[in-house]
């Protein structure tokens, strides 16, 4: 749905909850994003810097300790998160040209995880504009009924706490779907990798802090910073074949291509050593309006093309007809 939003003229373009591994969600994203481009296309659209994308992760049923891991994991990739983040824009990532709707949240170490939550998960304790930030579970837990929260089990809560989510504001704006599949897949993983972390040591992910800096030539002591992070994502992260090759594939559209484009192709090699674990049932099924996707009527299921090595997807087959269902 397009809602208004003060800081964009038009509007801002909002989906209900999506769980990509259901293949109708999967496919309306492809249709929104082939109309979007559609309209870009015929010039009544566009994609500035005053446009981020804004990925919301729902928590439910996670606790502080979990949000902890995964600020200070997101801390220790974020300078190559800011970059991967503007991939498909020329002048990268919109922090560059001077949008100041996404900062760096607070710098750890913490210590502990009340002196993180002290930091992080005050209700509207601190800037709904950083990068990543938790301020929508933080107020979401006032409306546990169960107790749970009261008493710090927090793992234990089983109501319905409504928009309970992580947001990750650090997104440009962007339409190409194997650039998205790439960023949603990356956020996934690093909540998976994140929750319910075994043995989480705060020092073993010293912070690589976002620098507000074009990355146009690297010096050999960050250049080595940056692909020991890069490795890790490759090495510890819970993503498929595709997602790795879509995660690639937005890293050589992003000013990391600094690094060559040898070397980020070769990343798909890095051997995994994370497991994937089970997914765990979503604990509010009730709040997934599923009906919004369906798209079998009007012009039939959506069709989804596969793309093959690097050529950009045919984007000349984008259908402009309004269809129905939307
Ligand atoms: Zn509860």
């Amino acid at each position: 749905m397009l809602k208004s939003d003060a800081s964009v003229t038009g509007g801002e373009l909002v989906t209900y909850l999506i769980d990509l591994d259901n293949e109708k969600h999967a496919a309306a994203l492809m249709r929104v994003t082939e109309v979007m481009r559609g309209c870009r296309e015929l010039g009544l659209a566009q994609f500035t810097i005053r446009a981020g994308g804004h990925v919301h992760i729902d928590l439910h049923g996670l606790t502080a300790k979990d949000l902890w891991a995964q600020y200070t994991v997101y801390k220790y990739l974020e300078l190559v998160i800011y970059h991967l983040a503007g991939a498909g824009a020329a002048y990268g990532h919109r922090a560059l040209e001077g949008s100041t709707y996404c900062n760096p949240g607070p710098d750890g170490p913490f210590g502990t995880v009340g002196k993180f939550a002290t930091k992080m998960l005050r209700n509207h304790g601190h800037d709904y504009r950083y990068a990543l930030h938790f301020n929508n579970f933080a107020s979401a837990k006032e409306r546990c009924k169960c107790g749970a929260y009261m008493t710090g089990e927090w793992a234990e809560c089983e109501c319905n706490l409504g928009k309970a989510t992580a947001e990750w504001r650090v997104f440009n704006a962007e339409i190409n779907p194997r650039i998205l599949h790439g960023w949603l897949a990356f956020v996934q993983a690093l909540t998976a990798y994140t929750t319910d972390m075994e043995n989480f040591n705060e020092p073993d992910f010293p912070a690589l802090p976002w620098d507000g800096k074009k990355l146009t030539a690297v010096g050999s002591g960050k250049k080595n910073q940056i692909k020991e992070r890069l490795e890790f994502i490759f090495r510890e992260l819970p993503l498929t074949v595709h997602e790795r090759d879509s995660l690639i594939y937005a890293l050589k559209r992003s000013a990391l291509v600094v690094l060559g484009e040898d070397y980020l192709n070769d990343l798909i090699n890095v051997e995994q050593v994370g497991g994937f674990g089970a997914k765990k049932a979503a604990p509010n099924p009730g709040s997934r309006k599923e009906v919004v996707f369906a798209i079998d009527g009007g012009t039939g299921p959506v069709e989804v093309t596969e793309y093959d090595g690097d050529e950009d997807p045919e984007w000349d087959e984008v259908d402009l007809e309004p269809d129905d269902e939307f």
